[in-house]
């Protein structure tokens, strides 16, 4: 995917998280076969706002134009599409990059028949908390850098793999270098030092640590499941959160039912993540939020590449869409319960198992995410919104899903810029 277009190098520390490119002039993708700009409410082309023959003109890293590709307006320079589909950039909601470590002897074993519990935390936690920050910087850089490849422009980056006031807030700085979007998941499991008194935990997780977290977070996270954190701990960790200015996510009914749901509903979350195990009152609540751009819509985040990983069963999203309840899709990314940088993989689950549609996996893969993450800048493209698209190795979106396992990302522009 390189190009000569523009000179492009890797963010360093202390580089603005959202770079653009002005005075670069501008950009015309050309002869795009297939347009899909998930902007909705232009009569055309569906939920996915597909146009045909199209062009789409980029400036100072934003979309500038969008129409057809015989009234295309002149541009400096050009990237001819061939014909074939331009989608937005994957929007990553849900990604546990900041970790040292491999469970890959872990992931044998499951395969092997022994079950997923979650406990394996504990294992990334003492790898992670022996870690150099070179070398914590140099894994989120690469997985990065590996999810950019694959076509994700915006990756969420949570820290919980530290547990002490200290870990925690490193964790934090390093995915502040990689993410505008970074969530404090200090209370992901209660640490083995504190395993026979978990309300020390939380105290020190609602108190110094997350003093020393929030200046690097925009969100908090709890993982609300039976081993980690009750509904009582998780909603005192929520609400301080929030009252320090954070935006609220919860890792909900992964491992079986349970209230981490409702107490998503409840605080107003952005997006609960996982679903896998629902109650119709759980569906109810969330259909209740919304579906719209409004803020107050809390978002089911579905992330296939763990029931894969865990050999478990899936969350069924066709009955949250039928319910009228906004579905993102993410990849979890974490070494323990699915290592898998890849949207399209995910896309291709929740297609084949998940019983979504493929234009539905897609804009779940893109406006969707966007949503989980209350962002309108990114997962789209119509005039204002960034420039993040990708030029698929296809005539169409349906092929994300159609051919898995495929490498359909053919380029990939970030901030306007040819990666
Ligand atoms: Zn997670």
């Amino acid at each position: 995917m390189s190009t000569d277009l523009w000179p492009t190098r890797p963010v360093r520390p202390g580089d603005p998280a959202r770079p653009t490119v002005r005075g670069s002039g501008s950009l015309l993708v050309d002869n795009i076969g297939e347009l899909v700009t998930n902007a909705s409410g232009d009569g055309t082309g569906g939920p996915l706002g597909i146009h045909r023959d199209a062009a789409l003109l980029v400036e100072d890293g934003q979309v500038a134009w969008v129409g057809p590709a015989r009234g295309a307006p002149a541009a400096d320079r050009r990237i001819d599409a061939g014909g074939a589909a331009v989608i937005p950039g994957f929007v990553d909601s849900h990604a546990h990059l900041v970790f040292a470590g491999d469970r890959a002897a872990e992931f044998a074993a499951r395969m092997a028949g022994q079950p997923y519990t979650g406990g394996g935390i504990r294992t990334t936690v003492g790898a992670t908390r022996a870690a150099p920050d070179s070398e914590l910087r140099a894994t989120v850089r690469r997985l990065r850098d590996e999810a950019l490849r694959q076509g994700t422009t915006t990756i969420e980056i949570k820290s919980g793999y530290g547990l002490t006031v200290a870990d925690e807030a490193r964790s934090l700085r390093i995915a502040a270098e990689f993410s505008e979007d970074t969530t404090f998941l200090g209370a992901h499991v209660v640490p083995a030092e504190y395993a026979d008194r978990p309300d020390d935990y939380v105290g020190m997780v609602c108190g110094p640590m997350l003093a020393a977290a929030a200046p690097y977070a925009r969100w908090i996270d709890v993982f609300c499941e039976r081993g980690a954190f009750d509904v009582d701990h998780a909603r005192a960790i929520l609400a301080c959160g929030q009252a320090a200015g954070l935006g609220v996510r919860v890792h909900a009914n992964q491992l079986g039912p349970g209230p981490g749901v409702q107490l998503g509903v409840e605080l107003g979350a952005a997006s609960v993540d996982h679903c896998t195990h629902l109650s119709d009152a759980d569906v109810d609540a969330l259909a209740a939020t919304g579906t719209g751009d409004g803020a107050a819509s809390t978002v089911a985040t579905l992330l296939p590449g763990a029931e894969f990983s865990t050999r478990s069963p899936y969350p069924d999203a066709r009955r949250l869409l039928d319910a009228g309840v906004t579905v993102a899709l993410a990849t979890d990314c974490n070494p323990g319960s699915s290592y898998t940088s890849s949207m399209p993989f995910c896309i291709a689950l929740a297609v084949r198992e998940m019983r979504m549609t493929p234009a539905e996996a897609v804009w779940a893969a893109t406006a969707g995410g966007a949503r989980a993450l209350r962002r309108d800048d990114v997962g789209v493209l119509r005039p204002g919104a960034r420039a993040d698209l990708i030029v698929l190795d296809a005539p169409t979106h349906l092929h994300l899903a159609y051919r898995p396992g495929v490498p359909l990302i053919r380029q990939v522009l970030h901030n306007g810029v040819p990666q």
